[in-house]
């Protein structure tokens, strides 16, 4: 063996005696870049510090109505309650892939049963429904349910809280997308925690929201929220998001 094979052969030996060629290296698994944003969390009942806040209690500047007109709800002391008959209300400002927290309240006076008891409800991007229902001992179709995207998934649990009482959902939405043509290429999916606990588990969305027959996909931009009169005094408090 000449004296550079010998050389060569020490190198290896030493590189390797230091981890500096193994596979075994647990540094070669690190990954230090990019280093994650600092966010300050919010209370149960504030937003994060890079959340856009939806409503804060005093004031709609931030939504309108179907026609692009003044949100007709109603806000009074913090809190924001739907006036039957004004129509839905949709945000200014349009979103796609986004973490969004809203809390609601079914009214505390008990009227209706069914879907006609405190309905209403969050459409992301304006077209994906989920339930907004009054459904604590309040029996109606499953996927019609609180927290079920509606007339499409179940949530894995009913996780709700009396009439009266605030109720949170925390969601994380991520838009579907389409081909130039049209046509989907990825379907639009939906996690949802509600009171904190896991209800729509990276849910795949079949379609838009539809009353009458079969969901369908029809290619579109970012979108509102929009949050539906469905007649009943439904309220919401503390809207925040965070687009991803
Ligand atoms: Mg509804």
């Amino acid at each position: 063996m000449n004296s550079l094979k010998k050389s060569v052969i020490l190198i290896a030996i030493f590189a390797s005696s230091f981890n500096l060629f193994s596979q075994d290296d647990p540094k070669l698994t690190e990954v230090w870049e990019p280093v994650p944003a600092i966010v300050t969390p919010g209370s149960a009942m504030s937003a994060p510090s890079d959340a856009i806040v939806l409503f804060d209690g005093s004031n709609l500047e931030l939504w309108q109505n179907a026609e692009g007109g003044k949100a007709g709800w109603v806000v009074k002391d913090a809190i924001l309650t739907v006036k039957p008959g004004t129509g839905i209300i949709k945000t200014k400002e349009l979103f796609s892939d986004c973490q969004l927290h809203i809390e609601w309240r079914s009214p505390v006076k008990i009227v209706g049963e069914g879907q006609g008891r405190g309905n209403s409800g969050i459409f992301l991007q304006s077209r994906y429904e989920l339930q907004v229902l009054d459904c604590y001992n309040n029996i109606t179709y499953s996927n019609g349910q609180a927290g079920s995207i509606y007339k499409q998934g179940i949530p894995l649990v009913n996780a709700c809280l009396k009439p009266g009482e605030w109720q949170i959902y925390d969601i994380i939405y991520k838009a579907p997308v389409f081909n130039e043509d049209g046509s989907l290429e990825t379907p639009a999916y939906i996690t949802v925690l509600h009171n904190g606990v896991l209800i729509q588990n990276h849910f795949e969305i079949k379609g838009s929201t539809e009353y009458i027959g079969q969901p369908k996909y029809k290619a579109h931009q970012k979108d509102a929220i929009i949050l539906q009169d469905h007649g009943n005094d439904v309220s919401y408090r503390n809207i925040w998001i965070r687009e991803l």
